[in-house]
């Protein structure tokens, strides 16, 4: 490639800048925001779009929340690095307040979801073996999963689109349909180490598993000796209306993988577990250079001190409530458009009845911006803060593309 002699200050992509990326993602070329307040984005030239995507669930507080920018700051005039060969007093004091909160005794610091299920995976592993049971490696998986792009992290989602082409794909693990307990049953071997699921499905389409799933494969776990990990990369740090979905339904995981919101926008992952496996992930079995350094350390803090602000969770809830009831009217109006909604929190889903992009290209052409999911979804995932005005605006754009789209 030739060497660039001018640079270019400005904040505008230029078509000839994006070529050099990989074709790995497919944005909307004409739209690019220069700055964000709460709910809202910016374009340059002075748009208004409302976030209700949140940077895929990782914007838990909007934008430049003064709280986040405030640590931040703060810590950037400090200290940004040291490495974990020396104490980071900002991660031992997050690790400690999630412990506190949560069943885990023991974090682990990664700089996203996947790499803290690659934890999450070494922890089960690494248990079996450190109890005299090295062959069970194997961990079961559902269908549709989403945990990320490492090799292990999609070897462990079930779902094909995502090894081919990146073969060999048996890397230890095995797959049931999504919340189908009697083949759960079925699948475990002598070989089997644990059991790995989202509490909340997401890219998969956004899908809640329930406390009769979750009670059976709890069961299961204990009386097999296998732990179960809990993918709350998505779901996890309020979104669910708790501090981490599994509080909903009544049981409690072995290893949690944590990300997405933890950071409200700068990256951080986190895997805790409990102390029976924390134990054994001793020097030598896990690292990460850049995880828990004090400048995430220092946001996920602040980020905790929003989420456990009283009101905060009634807010999600509330929202959900009043988001989820907008939604059902939609349904039962519009049924040729909508057809479902589903969801925890404020991680909702609904199904659509045309291609689930025609509906979302709508909503961002009127300034919504939403995700999409499997099973043909539209995924909302506004900030965890939203307000009252906000959510009834968006409810608004929705009803009107909608009802636009079902007369078409
Ligand atoms: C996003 C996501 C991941 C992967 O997280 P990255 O930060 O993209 O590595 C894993 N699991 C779930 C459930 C997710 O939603």
């Amino acid at each position: 490639m030739q060497a660039v002699t001018q640079s270019d200050s400005s904040n505008s992509a230029t078509l000839n800048e994006r070529d050099a990326l990989w074709p790995n993602y497919s944005p909307p070329r004409d739209l690019v925001f220069t700055h964000g307040l709460g709910t809202e984005l910016y374009t340059e030239s002075g748009e208004t779009y409302l976030d209700f995507l949140s940077g895929i669930a990782v914007t838990a507080f909007g934008h430049s929340h003064p709280h986040l920018i405030e640590a931040l700051g703060a810590q950037s005039k400090k200290l940004w690095h040291v490495s974990n060969v020396f104490r980071i007093p900002e991660a031992e004091k997050l690790a400690r307040r999630l412990a506190e909160a949560s069943f885990a005794d023991r974090l682990f610091f990664a700089n996203s979801g996947t790499e803290a299920i690659e934890a999450s995976i070494k922890a089960v592993r690494g248990y079996q073996a450190a109890v005299g049971r090295p062959e069970r490696h194997r961990i079961i998986g559902m269908s549709d999963s989403f945990h990320g792009r490492t090799i292990a992290a999609v070897a462990a989602s079930g779902n094909p689109s995502y090894v081919q082409n990146f073969a060999p794909t048996d890397h230890g693990f095995d797959h049931i349909a999504w919340g189908d307990m009697a083949a759960l049953d079925a699948v475990i071997t002598e070989k089997t180490a644990g059991v790995i699921v989202e509490t909340v499905q997401g890219e998969g389409g956004i899908r809640p598993l329930t406390a009769e799933m979750l009670g059976h494969i709890r069961q299961v776990c204990d009386a097999q000796g296998l732990l179960l990990i809990l993918d709350e990369v998505q779901c996890g740090v309020g979104r669910s209306g708790k501090l981490f979905a599994y509080e909903t339904f009544g049981i409690e995981p072995d290893i949690l993988a944590s990300a997405k919101g933890l950071g409200g926008g700068f990256p951080i992952g986190a895997c805790l577990v409990s102390e029976k496996v924390g134990q054994h992930m001793v020097v030598g079995t896990h690292g990460s250079t850049f995880g828990g350094n004090p400048l995430a350390a220092a946001v996920g803090n602040a980020v905790l001190d929003l989420v456990f602000e009283p009101g905060l969770l009634e807010n999600v809830q509330k929202q959900a409530g009043t988001l989820r009831a907008g939604l059902e009217e939609l349904v039962s109006e519009f049924p040729a458009v909508l057809s479902k909604v589903s969801g925890l929190g404020l991680m909702i889903g609904a199904r659509c009845e045309i291609p689930n992009v025609e509906l979302m290209t709508a909503l961002r052409q009127n300034r919504l911006l939403v995700g999409r999911a499997g099973d043909n979804m539209i995924r909302l995932l506004p900030p965890l803060n939203v307000s009252d005005e906000h959510v009834a605006q968006a409810l608004d754009i929705l009803r009107q593309e909608v009802r636009r789209l079902h007369q078409s």
